[in-house]
C-alpha cells in the first residue's frame, strides 16, 4: 500500500470532523501523523489546515471564489452550472455539493459495471499529485488564469472519489470545516513525537518563533526529532508570532495585574512592525507576519542606520508623521502605503516614525524568555536614537495616579492611550500569546461602550437611495473560538464615507457566496452571505441584550443575545484576520464590567 494515497487523509478527515470531541479529534490526527511518511508530512500538514503554503512567504491564494468554484464543480461533473448553484444553496457546502454529485455518479457507473461485469476503480491520487495540482492552480497568473484553475481542480475533483473530493472543493475555499485548529496540530504532534501531550510546549514555541508554521515545524520533527525543535530560536528573516495585550479600564486594576510596577509606553496608532535585520538585509514584517518591507522603504533605510547589531530582530510601531507639524498622525494616514502604486508619493508626503518597544533577538541571543527590563537593557544598547528612530516615549510607575496623567498626556500628543507593561522576573516576551504582562489602557474606554471591537462582515445589505446599486450596511459577526465560527452582533451602516462605500463593493466581490457559510451563525438574513474575511474595527454606544443576534445567545438570559446599540464603522483591520476579530468570550466579559459599572452607586 503507498501510503502517500490522499484517500487515507480524506479518511481520517471524515472521521476527525464526524466527532465534536477535541480529545478525539487529536487522538485521530495524531494517527494520521503517525501514517504519514516523513517526505509529505509538510504537505499534508498544510493540507489540512486549508492552506498550500504558509502565510509568512507571501505566495499567492489559490484565488478560487464561489462563480469560479460553480464552473469548476460544472466542469469536473458534467452538471448545467444553475443546478451546482442551487445544490450550493441547499447544502450550505461545496464540499458536500461535489460528494453528493461523485456518489451519484459512481452510483450510475457501479450500475453499469454491473451490467457490463467489471468492477468500478477506486481513486489513485496521491497528496504529492493533490498538493502539486492546487499549487500549479495557486501559481496561475494573468490572461487565462481562471480557465487554467478550473482545468486543474476540475480535473482533480473528476479523479477524485466522492469524500476526497469533498475535502478537494473545501480546500479551494479555505475552509476545511474540521473543526481542526492549529492548536490541534500542535496537540498531535506532541503526541507522535514527544509520546504525550505533554511535550506541547516544546512545539509550541517552535511554532511561534517559526511564523506558525506547523508544516515547517512537523517537517524538522519527522527528520531531526524533538531535541532539534527544542533548540529553535528566532532567525532574523522568519518572523516570529507578535505578543498581544489584554485590555483593561481602571488604573489601578492594571497595575494590580502587571504586578505593581510597571513600564509604561505611549500606545501609538500606527501599523505594527516587526523588523528583521542581518547585515545589511532588512525586512519588515506586519502584526499578521506578512512581508510589508516593500511599503515601508524609508523604515528599512532607517533600520539598517540604526540598528547598530549585524543581526537583531526588533519590534515597534510604524506612525505617520505630520511633515508640516511633526506632530502623530492617525493610522489610516498609511492606508496609502498599501497600494503599491502610491508608495513614492506616501513616503515623501507623509513620513513615518517608528517607536521601537521591544527586542527578541540580538547577535544569537534568544531574548524570548529574558524578562522585560533585560530587554530594554538590549533595545537601548541595540538602537541608535534619531529623530525618526528613536525608544517608544515611557516612565516607570506603581502609582495610578501618575499612570492616569501619562494616559491623559499620551492621548493629547495624539496616541491612542498607553501600554502597561510587567517587569517583573517572569515578564518574559510570550509570543503569540495574549496575556495580561501587557495590558493596554486605550481612549476608547473613555467613551459609554467601554471600547472599540473588532468585528467580521459575514453579511451585506444593498443601500438604498443615495447608496443604492451598492451596499448599504454589513452584518457583522464575532468570533467563537469554542466552535470555531462566527455569531452576529449587529448590522452596521453609519460611519462609511463615500469613498468607503464605493470600496466596499468591490472588496466584498470575492467573498460574496448565495448560501450561509456553515460556519456562520445567524438569524438574520442579508441580502448576500459573505465568507469571514474582511475585520473592521467598530464602535457604538452601548451592548445591549438583542433576540435579534446569536453571539453570547443564551450566556446572560434564553433566546437572546448580545448586540451594540448604535455601531458604527470606524476603519478597516486588514491586518487582522477573522480569528484576530474580538471573541464572544471577551463579548461576555465586556458586558458583564458594562452592568458592573451601571450598577455601581456613583461616587
Ligand atoms: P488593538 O486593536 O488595540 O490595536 P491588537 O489586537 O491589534 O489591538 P494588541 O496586542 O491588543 O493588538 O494591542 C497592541 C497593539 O498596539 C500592538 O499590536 C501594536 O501594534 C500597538 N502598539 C502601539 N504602541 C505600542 C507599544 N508601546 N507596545 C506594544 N504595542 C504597541
Amino acid at each position: 500500500m503507498c501510503l502517500t494515497e490522499f484517500r487515507i487523509i480524506a479518511e481520517a478527515l471524515e472521521g476527525i470532523e464526524k466527532t465534536s470531541s477535541r480529545d478525539m479529534k487529536t487522538t485521530l490526527l495524531a494517527n494520521l501523523i503517525k501514517a504519514t511518511p516523513k517526505e509529505v508530512i509538510d504537505k499534508v500538514v498544510y493540507f489540512i489546515l486549508g492552506k498550500i503554503w504558509p502565510e509568512w512567504m507571501g505566495m499567492p491564494e489559490i484565488g478560487v471564489d464561489e462563480e469560479l468554484l460553480i464552473k469548476t464543480i460544472a466542469k469536473a461533473t458534467g452538471l448545467k452550472e444553475a443546478n451546482v448553484d442551487k445544490m450550493f444553496r441547499e447544502l450550505g457546502d461545496p464540499g458536500l455539493v461535489i460528494e453528493d454529485l461523485k456518489k451519484r455518479e459512481k452510483a450510475s457507473a457501479r450500475d453499469l459495471t454491473k451490467f457490463l461485469g467489471g468492477g468500478a476503480a477506486a481513486s489513485s491520487l496521491s497528496v504529492e499529485k493533490v498538493y502539486d495540482t492546487l499549487s500549479k492552480a495557486a501559481l496561475a497568473s494573468g490572461e487565462g488564469s481562471r480557465s487554467l484553475k478550473i482545468n486543474l481542480i476540475a480535473g482533480l475533483l473528476k479523479e477524485a472519489s466522492p469524500l476526497e473530493a469533498r475535502y478537494v472543493a473545501r480546500f479551494v475555499t479555505g475552509d476545511m470545516r474540521t473543526g481542526i485548529q492549529d492548536m490541534t496540530v500542535i496537540d498531535a504532534l506532541a503526541i507522535v513525537f514527544g509520546g504525550s501531550k505533554e511535550y506541547e510546549s516544546i512545539i509550541e514555541k517552535a511554532y511561534y518563533v517559526r511564523a506558525g508554521d506547523l508544516g515547517l515545524v512537523a517537517r524538522i520533527l519527522a527528520h531531526q526529532g524533538l531535541e532539534a525543535v527544542r533548540r529553535i530560536k528566532p532567525e532574523a528573516g522568519i518572523p516570529i508570532k507578535p505578543m498581544l495585550a489584554n485590555r483593561e479600564s481602571d488604573p489601578k486594576t492594571i497595575l494590580d495585574k502587571v504586578g505593581g510596577k510597571a513600564v509604561v509606553e505611549y500606545k501609538y496608532d500606527g501599523e505594527r512592525g516587526q523588523i528583521h535585520k542581518k547585515k545589511d538585509e532588512v525586512k519588515i514584517f506586519s502584526r499578521n507576519l506578512e512581508d510589508i518591507t516593500h511599503q515601508y522603504p524609508d523604515v528599512a533605510e532607517l533600520a539598517r542606520r540604526c540598528i547598530l547589531s549585524d543581526e537583531a530582530i526588533v519590534e515597534g510601531e510604524m506612525v505617520a508623521i505630520d511633515p508640516d507639524t511633526g506632530l502623530l498622525m492617525p493610522f489610516q494616514e498609511l492606508m496609502h502605503r498599501k497600494r503599491k502604486h502610491d508608495i513614492r508619493e506616501a513616503v515623501k508626503g507623509i513620513p513615518v516614525s517608528v517607536y521601537v518597544f521591544d527586542v527578541m533577538y540580538n547577535g544569537g541571543e534568544d531574548l524570548l524568555d529574558k524578562p522585560l527590563p533585560y530587554r530594554r537593557e538590549v533595545l537601548k544598547r541595540v538602537i541608535k536614537e534619531t529623530e525618526s528612530f528613536k525608544i517608544a516615549h515611557h516612565m516607570i510607575t506603581d502609582d495610578p495616579q501618575r499612570l492616569e496623567e501619562f494616559f491623559l498626556k499620551a492621548i493629547e500628543e495624539g496616541a491612542e492611550g498607553v501600554m502597561v507593561k510587567a517587569i517583573h522576573d517572569n515578564s518574559i516576551y510570550q509570543a503569540g500569546a495574549r496575556g495580561w504582562l501587557w495590558i493596554k489602557y486605550k481612549r476608547d474606554y473613555k467613551s459609554e461602550m467601554t471600547d472599540t471591537v473588532d468585528l467580521v462582515v459575514v453579511g451585506a445589505f444593498a443601500g438604498r437611495g443615495r447608496r443604492s446599486g451598492r451596499f448599504g450596511a454589513l452584518l457583522m459577526a464575532a468570533y467563537d473560538e469554542e466552535t470555531d465560527s462566527f455569531r452576529t452582533v449587529c448590522k452596521v451602516g453609519t460611519g462609511f464615507t463615500d469613498k468607503d462605500l464605493e470600496e466596499i463593493t468591490e472588496m466584498l466581490k470575492p467573498h460574496v457566496v448565495s448560501y450561509r457559510p456553515s460556519n456562520v451563525d445567524s438569524e438574520v438574513e442579508p441580502d448576500v452571505w459573505v465568507t469571514p474575511h474582511h475585520v473592521a474595527e467598530i464602535i457604538g454606544a452601548e451592548l445591549t441584550l438583542s433576540p435579534a443576534h446569536t453571539c453570547c445567545r443564551d450566556a446572560i438570559r434564553k433566546g437572546v443575545g448580545i448586540s451594540i446599540r448604535f455601531p458604527r464603522f470606524i476603519r478597516w483591520r486588514p491586518e487582522k484576520t477573522p480569528r484576530d476579530a474580538t471573541t464572544t468570550k471577551e463579548f461576555l466579559e465586556m458586558y458583564r464590567r458594562q452592568l458592573k459599572k451601571i450598577e455601581e452607586p456613583r461616587a
